[in-house]
């Protein structure tokens, strides 16, 4: 498995937050382009509306442009842990910007607490949520979500790993539909402890 890590600064992984709202009229055009350059006609009755869902639909899956994920790494007041905490099977769906094509998986949180400090569980989704609705790829988005976790949380170590199909893989050029590509982001006590490292692993892919 490859290991991903990159350090970004945090201005890299929050480009959107002071970008112009979405302009569905002009997504839309484009649209509506695509279509007369697939030889189709775009005013006939099925098609009419086509331009406008569409506009929708990407304005829905890139929100995340528009979003803070920070805001989501805030401690629970009352709660202390110190053992390590995995999350997995967190269901993402994220758009592949060399493609503008879904790619749908899973991505699975390890991180262990520093001084107690946890965070609850609804939050490492809204995290992994907040940066998959955006164009993305696969390596960046891990990285993102671990480099967030870490620096907000001031956790001992974290793990990020994501498996997804991408369907610019799956549906057209080599078309191995079943290929997964797996992605994972070490941090901190992660990284300097093989062991730890190996543990996390484990529960993550559930083999030993
Ligand atoms: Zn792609």
């Amino acid at each position: 498995m490859a290991t991903k890590f990159s350090k970004e600064d945090q201005s890299d992984r929050n480009p959107g937050l002071d970008l112009p709202p979405v302009d569905l009229d002009l997504i839309a055009q484009g649209v509506r382009l695509i279509l007369e350059g697939l030889g189709e006609n775009p005013e006939r009755p099925g098609l009419q509306e086509t331009p406008r869902r569409v506009a929708e639909m990407y304005a829905e899956l890139t929100s995340g442009m528009r979003e803070d994920p920070r805001q989501h790494v805030v401690p629970l007041p009352d709660d202390k842990h110190d053992e390590m905490v995995i999350v997995k099977d967190i269901s993402i769906a994220s758009m592949c910007e060399h493609h503008l094509a879904p790619f749908v998986g899973k991505c699975h949180i390890a991180y262990i607490p520093r001084d107690g400090r946890i965070l609850g569980i609804s939050k490492l989704a809204r995290l992994a949520e907040t940066f998959s609705r955006r164009l993305q790829l696969q390596e960046r988005l891990t990285t993102d979500i671990a480099n967030t976790l870490f620096e907000g949380l001031k956790p001992i170590g974290v793990m990020v790993v994501i498996e997804a199909a991408h369907t610019c893989m799956t549906l057209r050029g080599v078309r191995k539909a079943d290929a997964k590509t797996v992605t994972s982001a070490v941090l901190g006590g992660f990284r300097t402890d093989p062991r730890t490292r190996a543990e996390a692993m484990a529960l993550i892919t559930g083999r030993e």
